[in-house]
Formats: structure tokens, sequence, C-alpha cells
């Protein structure tokens, strides 16, 4: 089987480390382009990722929320599943990067 990325390398099977917000999830059963790298999980194999990843409580943490006013600044709500996994307390200083106009970094001092 060709490389869908590069068109010139084919598949090697491989363990891979699965990374996932920055805990390691396992290793996992791979195609790997020996050319460009391009990994390629299977249908099977991203199930048990998925799966791993549900357990450990890292799915979802991706959130909306919505912007207050409080005073004269403005307040943003961190929903109480991803302040858990930041280990974000209240009180708690942190830095606000602006990235671009649409990114705001929070960083935990
Ligand atoms: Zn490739």
């Amino acid at each position: 089987m060709k490389c869908t990325n590069c068109n010139a390398g084919t598949y090697e099977r491989k363990k891979i480390p699965y990374v996932f917000l920055g805990e390691k999830i396992g290793l996992f059963d791979a195609l790997v382009c020996v050319s460009c790298h391009e990994t390629i999980f299977e249908s099977g194999v991203s199930d048990q990722i998925e799966a791993e990843v549900k357990k450990r409580g890292l799915w979802g943490l991706r959130a909306r929320t919505k912007v207050a006013k409080v005073g004269n600044a403005l307040d943003v709500r961190i929903p109480k599943s991803l302040a858990e996994f930041l280990s974000l307390k209240q009180g708690q200083e942190v830095i606000l990067e602006p990235i671009d106009k649409n990114k705001l970094q929070v960083v935990m001092s």
C-alpha cells in the first residue's frame, strides 16, 4: 500500500506511543510511512485509543463558554472538568497571553 500523504513510501506496521493532552495513553499498532512518517491508526485501534482517553477523563475537555462582564473587566468561565484537569484553583494567579487576534493562552504560574 502506497502512502496517501507523500505517494512515495510504503507503510510499515509499528507500535506507536500515543500522547493526548500531554499524557501518555499507551503503545498502539499503527501503519507508518517509511518515507514521510505519516501515521495511520486503523479503525479498531482508534476505538481503543478513544476508550482509553475517555477512561482517563480526558475526553471532551475542549469546551464552549461565554464571556461575562464583571465591573469593567470581562470574565471567562472555565468548566469544572477543565479546571480539574489543569488543577486550577480559585484565587490562583495565571498569565493571559494573546497568541493572535483569535487565540488566548492561559498559563498557570
Ligand atoms: Zn509518506
